[in-house]
């Protein structure tokens, strides 16, 4: 085709591929640009080996992705645009079906490929839990940069004495475990006793979300009070404390 008229071939298809669009394809992709990640949303099923374990999804639907992409942008426009620099995180990928080695998933950092997943329909009918893994997955993948996800002495001695983790989040996948209570010192949830780094990204990913339970919990709670300072401080390190004082006003003295 001769150069003039592949431009105008070009020219005329252009409104065909943007009215194509829909309006979260098109949300995601304009916060990709601004953020600097590639959003990639999975068109077909996909089976992914990465280092020592699988990630395999499928396809999104249309349906779940406009109310998810809604959901998801809303909460990471909270962070400032350089964050998935800070994250080394490189490509989002929005799917469903998502599984880890057979398990399902509602997130899954992975740190070799440098890239989150997201699994678009998991917890629809409970907005407040999507909304906490949106955080939650994330804060694994700043912790994991940090060197320190599982290995935290700093973090560790803040527990009551005697104190024991479980065998990790991945054995404790039994309903209702990811509850707010008041009822373990040190510990919003079950589940943040289950191993350390889930019980850093639960605390994370309540101070985003809950700030009026945590508030409470925090004044009521020495071990979490001091485990909230000291996640400040490492967020002020990476430049991130306005996050949890813009919403939260517990740790803004
Ligand atoms: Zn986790």
């Amino acid at each position: 085709m001769p150069k003039h008229l592949r431009l105008w071939v070009a020219i005329a298809l252009l409104p065909t591929y943007c009215f194509s669009q829909s309006k979260a394809v098109e949300s995601l992709q304009a916060f990709g640009v601004e953020y600097g990640v590639e959003i990639s949303i999975q068109r077909e099923d996909f089976d992914t080996e990465a280092a020592g374990y699988r990630v395999i999804g499928k396809a999104i639907n249309e349906e779940g992705l406009e109310s998810y992409a809604k959901l998801w942008l809303s909460e990471f426009r909270r962070y400032p645009i350089d964050v998935f620099k800070k994250a080394k995180v490189k490509k989002v990928i929005l799917c469903t079906g998502l599984q880890v080695n057979e398990q399902i998933r509602a997130a899954v950092p992975a740190f070799d490929l440098d890239a989150m997943y997201y699994d678009t329909d998991l917890g629809a009918k409970n907005p407040s839990y999507q909304r906490s893994v949106v955080h939650h997955e994330f804060f694994h993948m700043l912790d994991y940069r940090s060197g320190q996800m599982r290995k935290d002495p700093d973090w560790a001695k803040l527990n009551p004495s005697g104190f024991k983790y479980g065998d990790g989040g991945s054995k404790m996948r039994t309903s209702g475990v990811g509850n707010l209570t008041k009822e373990i010192p040190g510990f919003i949830t079950r589940y943040g006793t289950s191993a350390i780094e889930e019980d850093k990204a639960e605390l994370f990913a309540h101070l985003m979300i809950d700030p009026e339970f945590m508030a409470e919990r925090v004044a009521a709670d020495p071990f979490l009070l001091a485990k909230s300072e000291l996640l400040r401080k490492r967020l002020e390190a990476l430049g991130l404390s306005e996050l949890l004082e813009s919403k939260a006003t517990i740790l803004n003295r």
